[in-house]
């Protein structure tokens, strides 16, 4: 549907916004994107100093096919724009006694790595496999990739027999549980649910669509880091036409009558648009509309993160690419963070060194270090002392690494930045410092999740990983592929 008569703006050049824009202009609109920082990217963002790159927030990359759908879009192909690296061993997990999981997307090896790790839990592999395959073709073929109008609407485009399949009736730990006995697999796969927002108990079945999708379309890494992708999609919108203002804060969407008439930017001037797109969190958007309208509705959110940014002028041969370090009390890590508000003594991490993938990422002979520690949502977790939260858990975390084989000495620090859900509140505008949006609890997705269309304002929509589908990178492109596909209805 081409609708080269309307305006649109979208506000925030999130990787959701991003999207959204190149969509939108795809289908003849004519697209403005605002955003506050002067790097686009929103969370998935860049470091650069001292000779070092790092990737502010995403590290991951899985579902390229969602990637290559955006760059044909607009008239790109992936391949021919920038180098994927195949990471694999994809994620080595650690356990505090030194024994160790590497999952691999070559089914041979994995197999392997499960005999060697627990002793015929290679026979469960298949069926696992088998089964997140069915879930993952029925998710993507007839949910997370369509607009839902209704809960109905959802679940006759489910189809009935279907949701039977999803795995919606039991938890993802249980659904692990039907294909390996020992715990430690299972929490190697479940801790995906972290990101998620909630533990494998809480969060359903469906969710073993997760670590299904990296061990089948396995892990990728741009060369030149995850910014570069950001960059390449950065360069498709403006090719695509869309004008791109950074460095200017969207102060207000303005209304009239219950409908958007535009926005108005820090530097007061206005944009008139037919068409607002907010890749601002849900929760934040709110508080750009002068209209009396609130969302009362109470979200779960995701947990904040403290990340460490360090470039050390040593080289981690013997460490993977992505490393999550589990610690002893799994559950109970789970429910201190995401339930009680408090962050574990020996809190379970993850780290990244991207430069063993990718050398020009810090200086020749050093390495670019990022730590990821999951804590508390801001409210959940009020009156911190950060200081001193942050170097109790830089201590824990250098402590568990040594534990490991894994050691640097403060001189060898050449750079160091740490961001905690604060810092991570005011770059992005993060509703309550949560760093990967709402949850994913069986109460906020499908159609249950904050919809990206506003139904109290015309021409208000929403993009990004606190409406549908979800978060992360992929399921941003979705959003914005999705809004795109409701405005095009909504107004062709
Ligand atoms: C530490 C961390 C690690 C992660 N790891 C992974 C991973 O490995 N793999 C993966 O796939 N995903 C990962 N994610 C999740 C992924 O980064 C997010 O789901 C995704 O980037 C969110 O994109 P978004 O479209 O919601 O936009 P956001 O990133 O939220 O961007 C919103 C943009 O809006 C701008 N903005 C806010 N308010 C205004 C305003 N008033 N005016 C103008 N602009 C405004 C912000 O500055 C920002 O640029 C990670 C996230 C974090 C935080």
């Amino acid at each position: 549907m081409i609708l080269t008569n309307k305006s649109a703006v979208v506000v925030g050049a999130g990787i959701g916004g991003l999207s959204s824009a190149i969509y939108l202009a795809s289908q003849g609109l004519q697209v403005t994107l605002v955003e506050s920082n002067e790097t686009l990217g929103g969370r998935a963002n860049i470091i650069s100093a001292s000779g070092y790159r790092f990737d502010t927030g995403p590290s991951l990359l899985n579902y390229p096919w969602v990637f290559e759908e955006l760059f044909s879009v607009a008239g790109k192909i992936l391949a021919d724009e920038l180098e994927l690296l195949k990471i694999d061993p994809a994620i080595n997990f650690f356990w505090p006694d030194g024994s160790n999981l590497e999952l691999s997307s070559d089914l041979f090896k994995l197999s392997q790595e499960l005999e060697r790790f627990d002793s015929g839990s290679s026979s469960g592999l298949l069926k696992f496999l088998s089964d997140a395959r069915l879930k993952y073709d029925i998710a993507f073929s007839r949910l997370v990739t369509r607009n839902s109008h209704s809960v109905i609407g959802w679940f006759r485009s489910a189809g009935l027999v279907n949701l039977m399949k999803l795995g919606l009736f039991r938890s993802m730990d249980s659904q692990l549980g039907k294909y390996f006995k020992s715990q430690r697999i299972k929490e190697a796969l479940g801790s995906y649910a972290m990101y998620l927002g909630g533990s494998p108990h809480q969060l359903r079945g469906i969710f073993s669509i997760l670590p299904y999708g990296e061990l089948h379309h396995g892990l990728w890494f741009p060369k030149g880091g995850i910014y570069s992708l950001v960059e390449k999609i950065s360069e498709l919108a403006q090719l695509n036409g869309v004008k791109i203002i950074n460095s200017s804060r969207v102060e207000r969407i303005i209304t009239k009558d219950s409908k958007v008439i535009g926005v108005r930017t820090s530097n007061n001037a206005f944009i008139q648009a037919d068409i607002v797109v907010s890749n601002v969190d849900v929760k934040s958007t709110q508080k750009l509309l002068n209209h009396d309208v609130r969302y009362t509705r109470k979200l779960r959110m995701t947990p904040g993160v403290i990340t460490f940014y360090m470039g050390i002028k040593k080289k981690f041969d013997n460490v993977t690419h992505h490393t999550i370090f589990l610690n002893n009390e799994y559950q109970k890590s789970f429910k201190q963070i995401i339930d009680r508000g408090r962050i574990p003594d020996n809190p379970p991490f993850y780290i990244s060194i991207p430069s063993n993938s990718d050398p020009d990422l810090a200086p020749k002979g050093s390495s670019s270090v990022f730590v990821l520690v999951p804590v508390p949502t801001l409210s959940h977790h009020r009156n911190v002392n950060w200081p001193a939260t942050v170097s109790q858990i830089r201590a824990s975390v250098k402590h568990r690494l040594s534990q490991h084989g894994i050691s640097f000495e403060e001189s060898d620090v050449e750079f160091e930045e740490i961001w905690t859900p604060v810092d991570w509140k005011n770059k992005f505008g993060l509703h309550d410092g949560s760093a990967f949006g709402a949850a994913h609890l069986i109460r906020q997705i499908g159609p249950f999740r904050p919809p990206n269309k506003s139904n109290s304002i015309k021409g208000l929509y929403y993009v990004g990983a606190s409406t549908t589908p979800g978060t992360g990178l992929p399921m941003c492109v979705l959003s914005g592929k999705m809004v795109a596909e409701r405005i095009s209805k909504d107004f062709g």
